[in-house]
């Protein structure tokens, strides 16, 4: 982003405008966070702004300041296709490409609004007027922390925006421990605490709220883990049969696949969750070092993300999926051995 775009925007943005913020499909804290926080920034200078998710997000975020105000696109196709239509300015937060928004690809493509996109993905589509991409940050929560400060607007920061921002770094960080934290992260956490951010709370809100069934499908998971030396790889799998036998609810799943990682000199790790209802295998890559699961995962499985955490997507079911999984392994062999 420029400083040129920057002062754009800030005309822009200098009279109430009609505004619809959009994360990616499946929202994270990530997603969830920098679209609230710049839900709340927005509203404090007069704008008509509102969240607009295309499915719905795991009850661990339902606290978010601002939750209920957020629109869920399935099931409010109708309204949510007209604020699209009338916005002026459509913030694009957490993806690189309108296709990671599902359903809501053709509404936004065909949108006259001015389409501001902030992201820390790899390869972004040119799609936005305005652009803030940077694949080193953290998170996207990170970078819209940052573009309220370009905007010279720090102290327009309240603690409810703050705390929306400490949930998607911390969550994007795995809680600060990723190589993508930096010093200048933790330095936005120190501020992002200082205006109210509650992170011991936080941390309880997200990470503690366990029900037993979620531990006993975590043990099912941990079960299934399958590892091969050979490749320093890891895999997990978990059958519609095994969802629904422990009840699996939006968000149980998340976070499972970094067991898979933690294997001792385990580089590549992988999780294969069954959708009967959508037909599809939905993948989940995590690796540690260089080799990269974004790559990979664009290359054989329709997906993508960063370099060390990606995800994909499979339509030849469970069993052909891992078996096709394991045959281009020996591909990637100069990659995986130490
Ligand atoms: P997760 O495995 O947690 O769902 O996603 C890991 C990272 O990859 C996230 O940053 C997510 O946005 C991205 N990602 C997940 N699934 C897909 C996909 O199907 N396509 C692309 N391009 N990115 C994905
Ligand atoms: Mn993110």
């Amino acid at each position: 982003m420029t400083k040129k775009d920057i002062i754009e925007l800030k005309q822009l943005l200098s009279t109430p405008r009609k505004i619809v913020i959009v994360p990616h499909k499946n929202p994270d804290g990530d997603a969830m966070g920098s679209s609230l926080a710049m839900y709340h920034y927005l509203l404090q200078f007069g704008h008509k702004a509102s969240v607009i998710v295309p499915n719905d997000y795991p009850k661990f975020l339902k606290w978010l300041p601002g939750d209920r105000s957020v629109m869920i696109y399935e099931s409010n196709v109708k309204k949510a296709k007209a604020e699209i239509a009338a916005a002026d300015i459509l913030f694009t937060l957490d993806f690189n490409a309108l296709n990671r928004t599902g359903a809501m690809e053709i509404p936004l493509s065909e949108s006259k609004a001015i389409k501001v996109l902030i992201d820390h993905h790899q390869q972004p589509d040119t799609y936005a007027k305005f652009v803030y991409s940077d694949v080193a940050m953290s998170s996207t929560c990170e970078m819209v922390y940052h573009f309220l400060e370009m905007l010279g607007d720090n102290k327009a920061i309240t603690a409810d925006i703050a705390s929306c921002l400490y949930v998607g770094i911390m969550t994007d960080t795995g809680s600060f421990r990723f190589s993508s934290t930096t010093s200048t992260t933790h330095r936005v956490v120190a501020d992002l605490i200082e205006k109210g951010a509650n992170n011991a709370e936080i941390h309880k809100n997200v990470y503690d709220n366990n029900s037993h069934q979620r531990l006993q499908l975590l043990g099912c998971a941990l079960n299934n883990l399958k590892v091969i030396k050979e490749y320093q790889t890891a895999y997990i799998t978990l059958s519609q049969e095994e969802l629904n036998h422990f009840n699996f609810k939006k968000g149980d799943t998340e976070g499972v696949v970094n067991y898979a990682l933690s294997v001792k000199d385990v580089q590549f790790a992988a999780i294969f969750i069954e959708h009967k209802v959508e037909k599809i295998i939905k993948i989940s890559f995590r690796s540690n070092g260089s080799f990269d699961v974004n790559t990979f995962a664009r290359n054989h499985f329709d997906g993508g993300g960063h370099i060390n955490a990606a995800g994909g997507r499979s339509e030849i079911g469970l069993k052909d999926t891992i078996e096709k999984f394991i045959a281009i392994l020996p591909d990637y062999k100069n990659n995986l051995k130490s």
